[in-house]
């Protein structure tokens, strides 16, 4: 009998985002294939018999290219398993989730897609910034700073769009970026933030203008993982006091 496999967003890092299915698909799990971005924590959820493989594609020491990744998905629920694939944020979003989910389908796997909350939406919300505010845009672009095949985002169009501009991947391009969409015609005083480790008690961020954005997101030391939000929403910041009713733990 063949297994199955649940793609899994666990969200943007906070344990206490996961949704009830993500929760439940993990629980359900004999395997759980984690990506780099994904909290650890959510391990509390896993069975104590659940295998754990990371899968992480950054980092100092591992590399795991995603055909190996797939090709494992489909060789365990071949062998009748439960695989979780849990990935950061949403699996839909700049997650590759799209391309494990045909790569199942076509060898006939079922797969269940567990959304879950993405950085470009929950990162922001915790800093009191929603992405679209009646009045202040028209709606949200979530774009990529890093398309990996040499090509760049259409910079002057976005500086059109008259929507809040939410950037993933978006660290060593960022002087890129907001030079590209200043010379699109945005406005130098623009509201922006750039936001790391959103929604952990690591996180770090810097509420500025396009025209600063790379060289204050350098001076406060501001690496990966981070979002980019660009536009009038981001002058409706505040930084909050954390809550938490789920325990820490290591
Ligand atoms: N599927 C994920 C995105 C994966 S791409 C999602 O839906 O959120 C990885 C990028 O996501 C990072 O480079 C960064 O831009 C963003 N990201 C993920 N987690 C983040 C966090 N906790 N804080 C800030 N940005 C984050």
């Amino acid at each position: 009998m063949s297994g199955k496999v649940f793609l899994v967003g666990a969200g943007p890092g906070d344990p206490e985002l996961l949704t009830l299915k993500a929760v439940r698909a993990i629980g359900a799990a004999d395997v759980l294939l984690l990506d780099d971005l994904v909290n650890r924590e959510i391990l509390q959820f896993a069975a104590p018999r659940a295998r754990v493989i990371e899968v992480g594609k950054r980092g100092r020491c591992r590399s795991t290219p995603q055909e190996f990744i797939e090709r494992q998905m489909l060789r365990l629920a071949r062998a009748g398993r439960i695989v979780a694939r849990v990935k950061g944020g949403d699996p839909f979003v700049f997650g590759r989730g799209g391309e494990e989910m045909l790569a199942l389908r076509k060898a006939g796997i079922e797969v269940e897609i567990v959304s879950g909350i993405t950085a470009g939406i929950g990162v922001p919300a915790e800093l009191g910034i929603p992405v679209t505010q009646r009045g202040l845009c028209e709606g949200v672009t979530f774009v990529t700073g890093h398309t990996g095949d040499g090509r760049a985002p259409d910079w002057r169009a976005l500086a059109a769009s008259g929507t809040t501009l939410v950037i993933y991947m978006g660290v060593a391009q960022c002087a890129a970026i907001t030079g590209g969409l200043i010379a699109g015609g945005l406005s130098c005083a623009t509201p922006a933030a750039a936001i790391q480790n959103g929604t952990l008690p690591s996180r770090k961020n810097v509420f500025t203008s396009l025209a600063m954005l790379a060289a204050d997101m350098e001076a406060a030391g501001i690496g990966s993982p981070a979002v980019l939000i660009i536009g009038k929403v981001v002058d409706l910041a505040r930084i909050p006091v954390a809550s938490r009713v789920l325990p820490r733990v290591a």
